[in-house]
């Protein structure tokens, strides 16, 4: 009998082994998670600057969906957190609360961001206008002045309290006379004192800088939300510029 070659004792043992290396390969299969949409998402740097002097890098589109009807999709672009943010918290306020109307959602920034008129902010995809959830049920036609008798106290809470569960909340601007309604709200949920504090300005005066929630003028309309810069964004600031710093810099190049 003729003794097998070395390269054909090679190629048994490799077909021997064939089944054993795609049974592993299937057991690694299975016990990896399955991926997720964001993790094909490559991390990468987006909001520049501050919110009312920055810039917009690799923009992440917002698009109409069975929770979110944009006014404007040509300012719809933000970053990726905010984007999903939006998405995902209407869809969970349609979830929790059966029969919820979509989320109106105005200006987030341009594709490449900068300025926006008529917005001071909105300048690096880190800021969005979204209209309230209406007690009628349905949404307005556009960002139009409501009365804290005509807004949906309880979606627009479960709304607000889904971006700050997220930890990428930094503020929520929203007129001083609508907050009650809310804060009713947060009441017959009975959370505590402590916590209505820490989440409304109210019954603080309009220009106290403390809660979540904050009055700034003009937005008896729509809710503004601001997240927080992430980490990898290392261009990025959270504090906006200051009027002053504003000025100076407008000198500087003028
Ligand atoms: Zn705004």
């Amino acid at each position: 009998m003729r003794r097998p070659t070395r390269s054909a004792a090679t190629a048994q043992r490799a077909r021997s082994l064939g089944p054993a290396l795609l049974a592993v390969a299937l057991l690694l299969c299975t016990l990896t998670p399955p991926r997720i949409a964001s993790a094909r998402w490559r991390v990468q740097q987006q909001a520049k600057g501050a919110v009312n002097a920055g810039k917009l890098k690799n923009a992440s589109r917002l698009v109409n969906s069975r929770y979110v009807k944009l006014r404007f999709p040509k300012n719809a672009w933000g970053t990726r957190r905010l984007v999903d943010l939006i998405q995902q918290c209407g869809k969970h306020v349609g979830k929790v609360h059966r029969g919820a109307h979509r989320l109106l959602v105005g200006d987030l920034s341009r594709r490449t961001g900068g300025p926006l008129r008529p917005h001071a902010g909105h300048q690096n995809g880190r800021e969005a206008d979204i209209g309230f959830y209406m007690r009628s049920g349905k949404p307005l036609g556009g960002l139009w002045r409501v009365s804290a008798g005509h807004i949906d106290a309880r979606r627009t809470l479960t709304f607000i309290e889904c971006f700050r569960q997220s930890g990428e909340l930094m503020n929520v601007f929203m007129d001083r006379a609508l907050q009650p309604a809310l804060v009713r709200e947060a009441k017959r949920r009975k959370w505590s004192a402590k916590r209505i504090s820490a989440m409304f300005s109210w019954p603080r005066g309009k220009y106290v800088r403390q809660g979540v929630v904050q009055h700034r003028g003009g937005h008896d309309n729509h809710i503004h939300v601001r997240i927080r810069c992430a980490k990898h964004e290392r261009s990025c600031r959270d504090r906006p510029v200051s009027r002053r710093r504003m000025a100076r810099i407008r000198r500087r190049h003028r």
